[in-house]
């Protein structure tokens, strides 16, 4: 029997979900996961003493405990806290770009079917606005590897550029490939977002030929749901599950 794939990415109520940590770690007897929230998090993980507070209270729970560590404006975690937690998912929410700061929560909105128009089309659709966004994101996610030494790409490519439609229009092959190699070369895994329905079918296949991992990551902020649409897009992709994390650190980094 294949085991059960670990799903990294959920949410509580220590950053932006819905349940507590005592509740998450009830249903881990469902199926296998952790926690990872936001951080930073407003008043509730605003700095690395909370995340401290957060590792300690999940840990006693018995929880496998990451964090969505926030590529691009969370501030460096010293070295004990982030070898504290089994795993750092980084992942992009917004880009600085020409020193303005583009939000992407309209994208995730309307991404997630809780918005029926995508309001800022028409700023999108701007060529150079887009190339920016691109290459600014590689930069981003290059600091979080090498800086941040982040194990697993969180949503990877979620953007305002993915509300505009077609996937294999919107990033070049040429972009998606340097993305992946980013993270084959670091042994950093891609996940597989249910949430956000990311990375697109050719971009899994792509990273598959290229050697990546991966990891599951459904980022639900309510109640654990089953893994239907994720493994709809694994089985799509032809990605071999053995190739998955399961609730550590990225493969190239073993213990
Ligand atoms: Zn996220
Ligand atoms: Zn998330």
């Amino acid at each position: 029997m294949t085991p059960q794939l670990f799903d990294h990415h959920i949410h509580s109520d220590r950053s932006d979900g819905s349940v507590s940590l005592a509740d998450r770690a009830k249903t881990v007897a469902i199926r296998p996961h952790g926690v990872s929230d936001h951080y930073p998090w407003r008043d509730k993980l605003p700095n690395e003493d909370a995340v401290k507070r957060y590792i300690d209270d999940a840990t006693k729970l018995g929880l496998r405990v990451g964090i969505e560590y926030d590529l691009g404006v969370a501030p460096p975690l010293s070295r004990a806290t982030h070898d504290a937690l089994h795993y750092v998912i980084g992942a992009i929410h917004n880009i600085d770009v020409d020193g303005r700061r583009i939000g992407y929560d309209d994208a995730g909105a309307f991404v997630k079917g809780r918005l029926k128009e995508f309001p800022q089309r028409e700023r999108f659709a701007d060529p150079d606005l887009r190339r920016k966004i691109l290459e600014r994101t590689l930069a981003v996610v290059a600091e979080g590897i090498e800086r941040d030494r982040i194990d697993i790409l969180g949503h990877p490519t979620f953007s305002a550029l993915q509300a505009l439609g077609d996937p294999e229009r919107v990033y070049p092959e040429e972009w998606q490939l340097r993305l992946i190699d980013l993270c084959v070369k670091s042994g950093v895994a891609i996940e597989v977002n249910e949430a956000y329905g990311v990375p697109h079918r050719e971009f899994l296949v792509r990273a598959a030929a290229a050697g990546a991992t991966f990891s599951v990551g459904t980022d639900t902020h309510f109640s654990l749901k089953p893994l239907d649409k994720t493994l709809a897009m694994i089985g799509d992709a032809g990605l071999d599950q053995e190739k998955f994390l399961a609730g550590s650190r990225r493969m190239a980094a073993p213990g």
